[in-house]
C-alpha cells in the first residue's frame, strides 16, 4: 500500500468507528447512515483510492474542481454528489456529472436544474439546502429566501421549494441538507441546530413521503448529526486532512 493508501485506510476506519459509535449510542443501524466523503480540493487520485476502499459517495463544492475530477473518476461505481453554492451558469456542467445536488435553495436553480437534466437525459436528486440562521426571529437573514455567504433557504421558504423541485421535470425531491450555522440562535449548538432540522423533514415528508434523505453533520459534528437523526453525513477533514486552502 502506498503511504496516501495508508493514511486513508486509518482516517476512514476512525471516521467508521465514530459514525458506528454514535449510531450505537443513539439506537440506530448503521445501516441507515450513508458516509459522503468530500473530496474538494483533493486529486482524483485520492478519490480513486477511497474508491478502492469502499466508499460510494463522494462530494464536491466546486464546478471547476469538480468537472475534471468526476470525469477522471467516470470509470469508478460513485455517486457524485454537489454541496457547494451554484450559480446557474454552471448547472449545465454540474448536470452532467452530479447525481444529486444537495445546494438548492432558489427557484432559479430549480428551473436551470430541470432544463439542463432534461437535456443531460438525466434524473437528478435534488436536497433542499437549508439556513438555520434565517429563522423568522433572527436578526440579519431572516425572511424566508433571503440567502447569505454560505447558501440556503429560510424554514419558511423549504416547502415553495419542495414543491417547485417536485414539480419539475427530469428531478427529484430527496430531502434536506444543512450546515450548522455560524450565527443566529443555532451557533455553536450543532445538536439544536440538526434537531431543528429534523423536525423541518418530518414536516416535508408529510408532504413528499419519499423524501427521506437528511444530510447534516461534518467531521466536527457528525455525532451530532447522527444523534438527530441524519441520514447522511458529509465528511472532508477527517478523512483526507486539513485542506491546503480554503473550500
Ligand atoms: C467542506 C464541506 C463539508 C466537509 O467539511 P469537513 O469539516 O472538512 O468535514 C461538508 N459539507 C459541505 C457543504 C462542505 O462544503
Amino acid at each position: 500500500m502506498t503511504d496516501r493508501r495508508t493514511e486513508l485506510a486509518e482516517n476512514l476506519a476512525r471516521v467508521e468507528d465514530r459514525i458506528s459509535a454514535a449510531c450505537a449510542k443513539a439506537g440506530r443501524n448503521r445501516d441507515d447512515v450513508t458516509l459522503i466523503v468530500v473530496t474538494k480540493t483533493y486529486p482524483a487520485s485520492d478519490v480513486r483510492i477511497l474508491s478502492e476502499l469502499g466508499i460510494r459517495h463522494v462530494a464536491e463544492n466546486r464546478d471547476q474542481d469538480a468537472a475534471p475530477k468526476a470525469a477522471a473518476c467516470s470509470d469508478l461505481p460513485l455517486t457524485w454528489h454537489f454541496v457547494g453554492q451554484l450559480q446557474t451558469n454552471k448547472v449545465r456542467s454540474v448536470a452532467s456529472y452530479a447525481d444529486i445536488v444537495q445546494s438548492v435553495d432558489r427557484v432559479k436553480l430549480v428551473t436551470a436544474l430541470s432544463k439542463e437534466a432534461v437535456r443531460a437525459g438525466r434524473e437528478l436528486d435534488c436536497l433542499i439546502q437549508v439556513a438555520l440562521d434565517a429563522e423568522s426571529g433572527d436578526a440579519g437573514r431572516a425572511g424566508g429566501s433571503q440567502r447569505g455567504d454560505r447558501g440556503g433557504v429560510g424554514p419558511d421558504g423549504v416547502a415553495a421549494l419542495a414543491d417547485a423541485v417536485a414539480a419539475a421535470e427530469g428531478l427529484r425531491l430527496g430531502g434536506l441538507m444543512t450546515v450548522a450555522p455560524l450565527a443566529g440562535q443555532y451557533a455553536g449548538r450543532p445538536r439544536a441546530a440538526f434537531d431543528r432540522l429534523a423536525e423541518i423533514a418530518s414536516g416535508l415528508r408529510a408532504g413528499h413521503p419519499a423524501a427521506k434523505m437528511v444530510s447534516a453533520g461534518m467531521s466536527s459534528d457528525l455525532e451530532d448529526a447522527v444523534a438527530a437523526g441524519a441520514t447522511h453525513v458529509r465528511v472532508g477533514t477527517a478523512v483526507l486532512g486539513v485542506r491546503p486552502r480554503l473550500g
